[in-house]
Formats: structure tokens, C-alpha cells, sequence
């Protein structure tokens, strides 16, 4: 692959203010209150961010809910569908922006940044098609008489969205899709370490002509999401993030009973059976734990590999990590980039520390790295644990940054057995020639995807969620839009 051409600094970092958009407007949090948003590879100030409190909020989902009750919901479908293709022309148009802004806040690597513009355009584009595809049944009924039955799909109302950090603009594309395909309106909070690709989509909302309103962006810390959350208003709530939140999340709904959907974090098994091809699997399963620098909900961070191979799997996978290139977001050849902010980096050395203290042997990394181009910024080593024993904490919990912990097993029964031993299940991967094994192990394994000699693999078109502690819900695939509407049943006494 060619490494891509860095675009200049975007103009947007340059604006007089960031401020929210409500209502079509861009507007400053009510007590004057910002916060900073800060490049992770350098420390530089990106950005001062407008910092809402529950009483800004409370003027977003106004703003959503006025939007709500005027004329968006009755728009023709295709006239809905029309917007949203136009908002995928404007991301496309706009992308290398867009992904710039999100390599400057979370410093991720421009190189995979910009490869997020296919998934995010596709995904508006599946979204338009969704538009026109939303529908009521009729359904013959066994009742006495001739009464007609039939079901009418109605958008629930104001959605709240609540994003990570980790991938930002995907997110918030992820989030907004279903909303304009169904007719629903949405108050949108992007994470505090992220904001800036979120309010840049939201001016190209408004471009597309998505109605004042529509679309709201609050930007601030955990208590506005709290706000967002636990508003009498709001009628559903999309949440992406960790799963202490997440509780918060389903206790703030059941006050007023708000639908949810929540995507919480993972532990996911990537198993390695002794047939697989190993020239594949030694840097997929590099890739499934270190890419974004760990900071993916379904990295594959347990990686079980067959005793037969064991040894010589975690010789290449140990190789293979050396050659992969941490550095600087702006440097095409670079690879990995660093972690979001010092918290999470003091937080994976903890982990790593910890391993070591708990009998674990790191075969790579297991540093921050320091010295020119490093220091500056939040750099951890991708980082490989070999003596892992299934109890330990990096056994167990979610990590979030370049740690793997590698165990060795004989036999299938027991992998299954081992992989499924933890409260998450969001992603999985297994690696075999043999198709047998590959169908008996997606069936067996409790987890919202599976991914068979592959990682990763994400499409519009093809749901993504978790099972136990990992959430619920699906989002993608033909049943996302169900989680934005109502079914109303309507009996037509016909005699
Ligand atoms: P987080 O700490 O749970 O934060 C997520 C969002 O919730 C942020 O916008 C945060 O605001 C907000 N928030 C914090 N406290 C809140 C509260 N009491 N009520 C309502 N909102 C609140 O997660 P994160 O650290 O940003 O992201 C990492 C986590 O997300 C990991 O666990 C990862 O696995 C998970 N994740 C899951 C998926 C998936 O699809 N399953 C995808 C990506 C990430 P602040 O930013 O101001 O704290
Ligand atoms: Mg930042």
C-alpha cells in the first residue's frame, strides 16, 4: 500500500471558538466554561472546547425535540434518503480533514485514520438506503368479525449518543446514521478527549441540509453525558464506552424507561489452532491487539495458541512486533501512534507492571518509550506476556492499549472451554484450515462476532454487538434501524 500524503493543518483548529451546535447554531456553554483538547504524540493545545453543563443540555434536547415535532419526521422517506447521501458525498468530500482532525486529538496514525473514509461514507450510504426500506407488516389476526391489522413503524423520538474516544468520526457517522434514516433527532456527546471531528460533522450536517436541530453537538466530560442520560426528554440512549459507564447509563434510563443500546468493552480470544496458516496468523494476531495502539472495544488481547506451535508462533509474533513502526501520527511509514492521554498510558503500565509482579514474562515491549520524538508524548511498547495464567488481572481485564497475553492449550474442548471463561463477548477470532474446527468453534464461542482467519472485520451491512458484559444491541446490519422505532399496532374493525 502506498503510504498516504499528510494534508495540511486543518483551517478548522484555527476557528475564534469552538463552540456546541444546537439548533443549527454554533453556541458557547452557558457559563463560559472550556476545556482543552490536546494532541497525545506532543502535548500541543489543539483546541479550547465549549464545556456544557446539565443546563446546556437541557437546551439540546430541546433543540432535538422542537426538530422532532416539526416537519423532519413526516419528510418523504427518499427525501430523508436524499440528505443522507448528500452528508456521504460532504464526509467524502471532507474526509482527509476530518481524519486529520482526529489524528491531531487522539493520535492515531494518519495512515489508518484516512482508512476509516470508506467504512464512514459506505455507512451513510447504507443508512440512505435504509431510509426507504423501513416498514410495517399486516398481519392476518385470528379474532372474531373482519378487523384488518397491521403495524406502523414510528421513529421513538430524541436519541442521546454518547461516544469513546477511540475512534471518532467512525462513531460519530455510526451514531447518526440511523438517526436521519429513521426520523428520529439527536444531542450528540463525543468524548472529551475527541471533540473536534464531532463538531466539524456537524457543520457538514447542516451543509447537507439535515434541519436546525437535527443533529446537536455537546461537547464536555462524563457529568454533561450524565445530564444526557438521565433527561426526562430523551427517549433513547445509543452509548459506546466502558462498562462501568454503561451500568450508569441503564440505571439513568430506567427512571423514565429509555430504550438503550450499549457497546462496552471486551477481553476477546484469538485462537490459533496448529493447522492455521501461520504466515496470516502471525500478523493478524499482532495486528488485532496493537492496531490503534490496543484502543479497540473487540482487540483480540488473549490469544490462545495450540501447544504445538506455541513456541515457534510466539517467536514470530515476538519478531514480527519489533518491526512495527511507533512513532509520530504524521509520519506516513508510522505504524502505531500513542496512546490517548497520559491517564490510560499510567493506567496500561499499571497492567503491565502488575503482570510482571503476578509471574507474567514479557517476550516484547513492556515500556513507555522515551528519548527524541517520545517524550513529548504518551508512547507505550506493544507489549507481548507469555505465563499468563487464566486468573491473573491482564487475564481477566480490559486493558485498552498494545497488551497481549498469550496462553498456550491442547485441546479444542478446552480452548472453548478457557475462551468463553470471561464476563465479556464482543469480538473472537479463530485460525484453522480446517473447516470443521471453523464452523464447531463459531458456533461455540460466546461473543457478538466471530472472525475465522480474518480479525476485525467490519460492514455496514453486517451486525456488531456484544453479549454479557460487552452490552446489548446491534448496531449495522438490517436490524439496527428496529433500535430508533417504535411498532404501533393498529386493529381496523372492518364489519
Ligand atoms: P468511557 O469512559 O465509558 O466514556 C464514554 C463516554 O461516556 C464519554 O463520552 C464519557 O465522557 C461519557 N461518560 C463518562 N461518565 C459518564 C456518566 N456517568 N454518564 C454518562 N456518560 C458518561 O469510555 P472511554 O474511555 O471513552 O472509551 C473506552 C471504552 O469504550 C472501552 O471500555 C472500550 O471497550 C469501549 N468501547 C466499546 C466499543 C463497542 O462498540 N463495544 C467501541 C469503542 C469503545 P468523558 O469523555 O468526558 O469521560
Ligand atoms: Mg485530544
Amino acid at each position: 500500500m502506498n503510504a498516504p500524503t499528510i494534508p495540511p493543518r486543518p483551517a478548522f483548529l484555527d476557528a475564534k471558538a469552538h463552540d456546541m451546535l444546537i439548533g443549527g447554531k454554533h453556541v458557547p456553554a452557558l457559563s463560559g466554561e472550556q476545556f482543552e483538547t490536546r494532541n497525545p504524540a506532543t502535548g500541543e493545545l489543539l483546541a479550547k472546547i465549549a464545556k456544557a453543563g446539565a443546563a446546556d443540555v437541557g437546551i439540546a434536547v430541546q433543540a432535538a425535540r422542537a426538530a422532532f415535532e416539526g416537519p423532519w419526521r413526516r419528510m418523504k422517506p427518499a427525501q430523508r434518503q436524499h440528505i443522507i447521501l448528500r452528508l456521504a458525498d460532504l464526509v467524502e468530500q471532507n474526509y482527509e480533514e476530518l481524519a486529520m482532525l482526529d489524528t491531531l486529538d487522539l493520535g492515531a496514525p494518519y495512515s489508518r485514520t484516512i482508512l476509516g473514509k470508506t467504512r464512514a461514507v459506505s455507512l451513510l450510504r447504507y443508512y440512505a438506503g435504509q431510509a426507504t426500506l423501513i416498514a410495517g407488516d399486516t398481519l392476518p389476526n385470528s379474532a372474531p368479525g373482519d378487523i384488518l391489522s397491521h403495524t406502523l413503524k414510528e421513529p421513538i423520538g430524541v436519541v442521546a449518543a454518547i461516544n469513546p474516544w477511540n475512534g471518532p468520526i467512525g462513531m460519530s457517522v455510526w451514531k447518526a446514521g440511523p438517526v436521519l434514516a429513521s426520523g428520529c433527532t439527536l444531542v450528540m456527546k463525543p468524548a472529551e478527549q475527541t471533540p473536534l471531528s464531532a463538531l466539524r460533522f456537524g457543520e457538514l450536517c447542516l451543509e447537507a441540509g439535515v434541519p436546525e436541530g437535527v443533529i446537536n453537538i455537546v461537547t464536555g466530560h462524563g457529568d454533561a453525558g450524565a445530564a444526557l442520560a438521565a433527561h426526562p426528554d430523551v427517549d433513547k440512549i445509543a452509548f459506546t464506552g466502558s462498562t462501568g459507564v454503561g451500568e450508569k447509563i441503564l440505571h439513568a434510563a430506567a427512571a423514565t424507561m429509555k430504550r438503550v443500546t450499549v457497546e462496552l468493552g471486551g477481553k476477546s480470544p484469538n485462537i490459533i489452532f496448529a493447522d492455521a496458516d501461520l504466515d496470516k496468523a502471525v500478523p493478524a494476531a499482532a495486528m488485532a491487539v496493537f492496531a490503534n495502539s490496543g484502543q479497540i472495544c473487540s482487540a483480540g488481547t488473549r490469544l490462545f495458541v495450540q501447544s504445538s506451535i506455541h513456541d515457534e508462533f510466539m517467536e514470530r509474533l515476538a519478531a514480527f512486533t519489533r518491526t512495527i513502526r511507533v512513532g509520530d501520527p504524521l509520519a506516513p511509514e508510522t505504524q502505531i501512534g500513542p496512546v490517548v492521554s497520559a491517564t490510560q498510558m499510567e493506567r496500561i503500565l499499571g497492567f503491565v507492571d502488575g503482570a510482571s509482579a503476578e509471574g507474567a514474562m514479557p517476550i516484547a515491549g513492556g515500556r513507555r518509550m522515551a528519548g527524541a520524538g517520545y517524550d513529548a508524548g504518551f508512547f507505550v511498547e506493544p507489549t507481548i506476556f507469555t505465563h499468563v495464567r487464566d486468573e491473573m488481572t491482564i487475564a481477566r481485564e480490559e486493558i485498552f492499549g498494545p497488551v497481549l497475553s498469550a496462553f498456550s492449550f491442547e485441546t479444542i474442548e478446552e480452548v472453548i472451554t478457557r475462551a468463553n471463561a470471561t464476563s465479556f463477548g464482543l469480538g473472537s477470532g479463530v485460525w484453522t484450515q480446517n473447516l470443521a474446527t471453523a464452523h464447531h468453534m463459531a458456533r461455540a464461542i460466546r461473543a457478538g462476532s466471530v472472525w475465522v482467519n480474518c480479525y476485525q472485520m467490519l460492514d455496514p451491512a453486517v451486525p456488531f454487538g456484544g453479549y454479557g458484559m460487552s452490552g446489548f444491541g446491534r448496531e449495522s446490519g438490517p436490524h439496527h434501524i428496529e433500535e430508533y422505532l417504535e411498532t404501533k399496532a393498529v386493529w381496523i374493525n372492518l364489519d
